[in-house]
């Protein structure tokens, strides 16, 4: 036998990277709610923002939307991981539907901290990005007008409010732990009175996964990030690579990995956002290794134990 012609690649693989507590916990609901109520259990927005966990849950009965409206008065639906207005249980709860609420213990303590700030009397100001269903989720949580959203250092300089405004401010689990930084930096100057969360909201998933990108690129000419176009705190670890002056791309599949990305690469780095399964990682280093002598090595820049308990509907 000859010697193999194919040239090796290093692959360094962040550690902490994928599922996150509250994404194993999305995923169980669902199948224990199917289990418990059987097939057709519906789904309000996708559970996790990750193709590959939706079409394993369809495939078991699951049906996707994204409003109430499009569920049935008497089929069990449960709410993804991202959370909801206070709007949707309310109209579940006037229509006696049956619902699990699977939004990640994380993402309800901030919804917690909303109300109590609002109690108090303080304008929130919210750092978050338009549109992602775990900001319109925590929105509502308030009543409209008493919340505010920042998404940029600029958003702070255009903000109407005085140094006398009772404020507060919160954030969205999944930002860029930096850009987070500077945006609360900003706002404590324009208004030294404003009220910090108990604890930063931004989730220990979110900020391992960064620190353990940022420990890994600059040794690598590129690199790979498992997840969705949707999926925030993938985004995140992109940008983080990108910042560390390397190349990174954000890859839903090992499919989509172009063999001339590779050219004249040595290094790659290889992680995944909280909402992408292992099984995914697994298939990006099986795909690399049909074209080079792929060596794996993993970098660990931190321990996970969380575990959340799951809604007693479903264990009693
Ligand atoms: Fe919860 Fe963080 Fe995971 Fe979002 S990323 S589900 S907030 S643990």
């Amino acid at each position: 036998p000859g010697s193999d012609p194919r040239l090796p690649l290093k692959l360094v693989i962040a550690a902490p990277r994928g599922f996150c507590a509250g994404v194993d916990r999305a995923i169980e609901i669902v199948e224990r709610a199917l289990q418990k109520f059987g097939a057709p259990v519906y789904v309000r927005h996708e559970i996790v923002h990750n193709r590959y966990v939706v079409d394993s849950l369809k495939a078991k009965g699951a049906i996707f939307v994204e409003e109430l409206d499009e569920v049935p008065d008497d089929a069990p639906v449960v709410f993804s991981a991202h959370g909801v207005p206070k709007t949707v249980p309310a109209e579940a709860e006037r229509r006696n539907m049956l619902y699990v609420d699977a939004t990640c213990p994380l993402v309800s303590k901030v919804h917690r901290q909303a109300e109590r700030q609002i109690e108090k009397g303080q304008h929130i100001l919210f750092i978050g990005h338009a549109g992602h269903p775990e900001v319109v989720g925590t929105m509502g949580q308030v009543p409209a007008g008493q919340i505010t959203l920042v998404e940029t250092v600029e958003d702070v300089a255009n903000l109407r409010f005085t140094a006398e405004d009772d404020l507060s401010y919160l954030s969205q689990t999944t930002l860029s732990v930096d850009d987070t930084h500077d945006i609360i930096f900003a706002l404590k100057e324009r208004f030294p009175q404003i009220v910090a969360p108990k604890a930063e909201d931004i989730c220990y998933a979110t900020s391992n996964r960064q620190a353990a990108v940022k420990q890994i690129a600059p040794s690598c000419d590129l690199v790979l990030v498992i997840g969705a176009p949707n999926s925030s705190n993938s985004l995140r670890l992109v940008e983080v690579a990108e910042r560390m002056g390397t190349d990174a791309r954000l890859i839903q599949r090992a499919e989509e990995i172009d063999p001339s990305w590779l050219e004249g690469i040595g290094t790659v780095g290889l992680t995944a956002g909280a909402s992408a399964p292992e099984k995914l990682v697994r298939e990006v280093v099986d795909r690399l290794s049909d074209w080079r002598v792929v060596e794996e090595d993993i970098v660990t820049t931190a321990e996970e134990n969380m575990i959340f308990k799951l809604p007693r509907q479903l264990t009693e």
